[in-house]
């Protein structure tokens, strides 16, 4: 793992795998969501860093309220904490001392950083820069003026019982924003219960920073950064001196923006004055950001495998007959797929289940045989109901996929497919064993033909559901797992 050694703080390449701690307490919690045990080390790693710590904010939001995850050995939900060294471990919510696993010592370090936030939040840096948002914003005419409050009472509930002091607060047009400072130990507690609550006070909370330093953050900022989007925000004198001069409420926003070399994806930090009204606000997540770096890194994402779709596919067509440079190309786009996680045969023609998979459903597509002799697509239909009953629902779903149910129903003169499929339609509908995907080749279909793979997956998932009540082993579900996370 990549990290810059400063003393007393350690920062992390956001694209590294997150990493557990080595002597972890809890090293098996159970997932709410999915009913499965899970090992600590193998969740945790599984993580890229920056979604590590988003999810860390949705462990915490979801705490009190619909836990995701609880302890192994005993009933308490657990929760997400990093060490000094930015690794990861789950501690109890609630300890008591009757489970195996001890996760907090008398003060956490929770508590103190609690403690001393408390005390910061009385600090002349803390006022130094609610005064700079207070003056940006009464430079600004679309804030109005009377609406600019500094630590005032803000009421959640009609009821007034509930209520938040932001540090700055301000009515752009009819939206009420809440500014909130970022102080060096705001907590994840604080960082959360805020977001809820201005959620569900129907306001919009934006974190204002002194400072950043991209190769210098705490976690503290982490939380904010990765759970805003890839964005933040920092209001100082140069900014506030703008706002002031051009009659309009400027920002410093530092982001990460995603590039391509080569195959890989790479990223850079920005940093950039923007004005307010350039800045996208999402009442439902509460993230307020400039530049959408999640939409930037999936559609550089999805052009990369797009790209590798259409090579695949190119070199298909051209290995009827493998000749030494096509098998060269080949098993460089297999180390392509396997990085990705989606395998295919060492050779074009190794393997009779893929091969028919893939020309079944290119002839679907097509409406007409690719890779047979055949003449008519339902005579394709007949072969692989016959010899590959694994590859019928996929078939069946590229078929509706590419709109070919009137070719196939022209061709069935005598009416032997629609007899056939509606046996299999029922035979699916139970789920049949015989019936069901090739679990060595699902992730390939699912990444060559993506919305065939969605289709697939969904069914696959609901007659898992109806199964999970039998006492057979659930193949269906397990198949179903295995390609959610692809499609
Ligand atoms: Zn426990």
């Amino acid at each position: 793992m990549q990290a810059a050694m400063v003393p007393g703080n350690i920062t992390i390449d956001p694209l590294c795998l997150a990493l557990p701690v080595e002597d972890a307490e809890i090293t098996e919690v159970l997932d709410l969501t999915t009913g499965e045990y899970l090992s600590v080390n193998e969740l945790i790693g599984s993580f890229r860093y920056d979604h590590l710590i988003e999810e860390r904010g949705k462990v915490r939001s979801a705490l009190h309220s619909a836990p995701l995850y609880k302890c192994a050995l005993c009933p308490s939900a657990v929760y997400l904490v990093s060490s000094p060294k930015k690794r990861f471990f789950f501690r109890h919510l609630h300890e008591d001392g009757s489970c195996a696993a001890r996760t907090r010592s008398a003060l956490s370090r929770d508590d103190i950083r609690a403690r001393k936030y408390h005390g910061l939040r009385e600090s002349e840096p803390h006022r130094r820069i609610k005064r700079l948002i207070e003056r940006s914003l009464l430079a600004d005419p679309t804030f109005r003026p009377e609406s600019v409050l500094q630590e005032k009472r803000w009421y959640v509930a009609e009821d007034r019982t509930q209520w938040r002091q932001p540090d700055v607060q301000a009515l752009h047009v009819e939206q009420r924003i809440a500014f909130e400072a970022q102080l060096s130990t705001t907590f994840l507690d604080v960082v959360i219960g805020r977001r809820d609550d201005y959620r569900k006070g129907g306001a919009q909370l934006v974190w204002i920073m002194a400072g950043f330093e991209a190769n210098y953050r705490r976690l503290t900022t982490d939380d904010i950064l990765f759970s805003n989007n890839s964005n933040v925000f920092v209001v100082d004198d140069e900014t506030c001196r703008l706002s002031e001069t051009n009659g309009e409420f400027h920002l410093r926003c530092f982001y990460r923006e995603p590039y391509c070399e080569g195959e890989a994806i790479k990223e850079q930090w920005v940093e950039r004055v923007v004005r307010f009204s350039e800045l996208t606000m999402e009442a439902d997540t509460q993230r307020t950001f400039f530049f959408n770096f999640e939409n930037a890194e999936r559609e550089l994402l999805s052009a990369r495998d797009e790209q590798l779709r259409s090579d695949f596919f190119a070199l298909w067509t051209e290995s009827a007959t493998p000749e030494s440079d096509v098998m060269k190309s080949w098993g460089a786009l297999r180390q392509k797929l396997a990085a990705r996680s989606v395998s295919i045969p060492e050779r074009p023609d190794g393997n009779s289940s893929f091969s028919t998979m893939i020309h079944g459903l290119l002839s679907a597509f097509k409406g007409e045989p690719v890779g047979w002799q055949f003449q008519k697509l339902v005579q394709v239909a007949h072969h692989i109901a016959e010899m590959y009953p694994q590859h019928v629902l996929a078939f069946a779903h590229a078929i509706w996929v590419a709109k070919q149910q009137d070719t196939i129903e022209h061709q069935d003169t005598k009416g032997r497919w629609r007899d056939r499929s509606k046996k299999l339609k029922q035979r699916l509908k139970e789920a049949d064993p015989s019936l069901m995907p090739d679990q060595e080749w699902l992730p390939a279909l699912c990444f060559l033909f993506p919305e065939v793979g969605a289709r697939v997956s969904r069914f696959l998932t609901k007659a898992g559901e109806m199964e999970r009540n039998t006492s057979q082993p659930n193949v269906v579900l397990v198949a179903a797992n295995k390609i959610k996370a692809m499609v």
